[in-house]
Order: C-alpha cells, then sequence, then structure tokens
C-alpha cells in the first residue's frame, strides 16, 4: 500500500473496507472504511493533515463517492484534503456523529446527517473538523442512503396494509434484493420506480423515498394507489451500495447498461441477478403505464445539477410530467 507519511498501521483491509490507524500532531486517530458504504483510500498523513482520495475500485473512469469514519482519541482539529479531486461542495461534507452515551437512541448510535457547513470548506479540495476526545464522526460527499435506511423507511409504514415488502432476488455478493410494492395486487395498471443502478447515488435515494411518502400520505397522490400496482426497486446495486463502490462505470458494465435482450450471445445476457430479475418481472407484465429510474449522475453546480431534470427529455410527456423536473 503507499502510503506517505505518518500512518502507523493499516490495521486490517479487507473486501469491508480498511482500517487505518494514524498519527497526528496531537494524538492518534482512527481511519476507517469498514461502515456501510465506506470509500476512502489514505495517501498521506502528516502533522493535523490527513490526505486521502476516492477509491475507483471496478469503475473505468475516476469518479468521485467518499465515505469515511474517523474517530479521534483526542481533542484535536484535522485538515481533511483530497489533493487528487475536488469533491467537496459549496456546504462542506456531509456529516453525521456518533451519539454520546446515555442518550437516547434513534437510527442506530448516529445522529442524522447533516452538512458540515462552508464554514468548514476550506476549499473544493479540503475541510477541517474540531474533534472532541473519543468522538467518532463521518463524512461523506453528500448524504449517503443505505439499505438500513430503506429498511427504517419500510418499518415506519408497516402497518399499512398498501405497502409490502418482498424478496426479489440474493446478489453476487448474497445479500437480498428488496422490492417495495404498493397499491392493489390487481390493478391492471403498474408503474415502476428505481434508484442506485449507480451504486453512489445516493441523492436519488432520497428522491425515490420522498416520491413514496407522497403517494402513502397525500389523498391526491394515494388515489393512485387505488387503481395502480407500484413496483418499486430501491437498490439496483446494492452490493455496491453497501460496499461503497462508486458504480458509475463498473467494469465490463455497470448496472444501469445491464438491460440487454437475452439472445443467443451469451454476451448480451445481463450480468448481474437484480437487473434480470427487474427485467424478468417488468416484462412479463407486458406495458407499464411509466417508469422512472432515479439517478444523480454528477455533483454540484453547472446548469442542472443543483435541481431536477429528465436525462432525455421525454418526447411524449405531458406537460404534468415535464413539471416533475423543472
Ligand atoms: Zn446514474
Amino acid at each position: 500500500m503507499d502510503v506517505e507519511g505518518a500512518v502507523r498501521d493499516v490495521a486490517a483491509m479487507t473486501d469491508a473496507g480498511v482500517v487505518y490507524e494514524l498519527e497526528t500532531s496531537a494524538g492518534r486517530a482512527t481511519l476507517r472504511t469498514t461502515h456501510p458504504g465506506g470509500n476512502g483510500r489514505v495517501v498521506g498523513a502528516d502533522g493535523d493533515t490527513i490526505r486521502f482520495e476516492p477509491e475507483t475500485r471496478d469503475s473505468s473512469q475516476r469518479w468521485f463517492y467518499w465515505n469515511i469514519d474517523l474517530e479521534s482519541q483526542v481533542d484535536q482539529t484535522l485538515r481533511f484534503e483530497f489533493p487528487n479531486d475536488e469533491v467537496v461542495g459549496p456546504r462542506g461534507p456531509a456529516v453525521r456523529t456518533a451519539m454520546p452515551c446515555g442518550e437516547p437512541i434513534g437510527n442506530g448510535a448516529w445522529n442524522d446527517w447533516q452538512w458540515l457547513g462552508a464554514d468548514s470548506r476550506i476549499d473544493v479540495t479540503g475541510f477541517r473538523y474540531a474533534f472532541d476526545a473519543g468522538e467518532g464522526a463521518q463524512f461523506a460527499l453528500s448524504f449517503p442512503y443505505q439499505r438500513a435506511d430503506s429498511d427504517a423507511f419500510a418499518f415506519e409504514y408497516e402497518s399499512d396494509p398498501r405497502l409490502t415488502v418482498e424478496t426479489l432476488t440474493t446478489t453476487a455478493g448474497g445479500r437480498t434484493v428488496p422490492v417495495v410494492r404498493l397499491g392493489p395486487s390487481d390493478a391492471d395498471r403498474h408503474v415502476a420506480l428505481a434508484a442506485r443502478h449507480h451504486a453512489c447515488e445516493s441523492t436519488a435515494s432520497y428522491a425515490l423515498e420522498g416520491a413514496l411518502r407522497e403517494l402513502l400520505e397525500s389523498e391526491d397522490a394515494g388515489a393512485l394507489l387505488e387503481t395502480h400496482r407500484f413496483h418499486v426497486y430501491p437498490f439496483g446495486d446494492l452490493d455496491g451500495v453497501e460496499r461503497g463502490d462508486q458504480g458509475k462505470h463498473r467494469s465490463p458494465h455497470d448496472h444501469n447498461r445491464d438491460y440487454v435482450n437475452e439472445n443467443a450471445i451469451t454476451d448480451l445476457s445481463p450480468l448481474y441477478p437484480t437487473t434480470a430479475a427487474v427485467a424478468t418481472y417488468l416484462r412479463s407484465h407486458g406495458s407499464i403505464a411509466f417508469a422512472l429510474d432515479f439517478h444523480c449522475p454528477y455533483k454540484w453546480g453547472g446548469d442542472i445539477n443543483d435541481r431536477p431534470f429528465f436525462v432525455t427529455e421525454p418526447s411524449a410527456a405531458s406537460a404534468g410530467l415535464r413539471g416533475l423536473a423543472t
């Protein structure tokens, strides 16, 4: 492992991530990527500065997702730098901290994700954070959304008979893939919604969850659930989401490019069990009234990246549908 500076020990490196023991000016810190969604490689540590970069893994292009866990043994302000990447947005990184012992535990032992804030941001390549002794914090490019978040959402609506969660299939990594279904099982109109065909695009999951909440909470939107059966695939690439892969441009092709027709040429069969299962199920229904796959393909800024947009403008869409992306 090519790491410069005061990295005491790469204590563990497995498929589930890496643990780095770091010597800093004031004491010690432990940086991990072993948590769900973890991604980051330490490339150097010096004084109060830790340098790292997003892990590309099996993507064919460098990409920008990162998500690290850091615990400091002492009071210290650490500076985090990305020497090779512009991956700290205008609001700083997303952050959540471990709740101190004795406080009520909500979503696991962690507070909700929030933006660290522009004050913490040094520039597009760095930020700083003041740790209390013993404090643990996680930082990421933007708000992560893991399987546990989807499960927490489903648990909220456990008593609502309009929503069920079933198992679609099992991934190559052995994870069971959920499919959420809403609306009557005998409806003859079908809608398909999906997200995370590119594993790192966690913001898309919040948009998808928001759409489902609207269906379940709003009278107007909820009327659709009397006439339509919704098939919702929250994780097109669950292994990638949990491992913290970029997922975009995965070699030889990513999950979003995996909807190919099976035929005599085996290369055109789907590579991944989830996409194969989604395609088989939806094709068995013939016509789908509406289908939408949520993505967030880039970072911030520019003309479109801070608002919803269609990648390809749907030519036959109604004004109402077009209004989803303004
Ligand atoms: Zn995408």
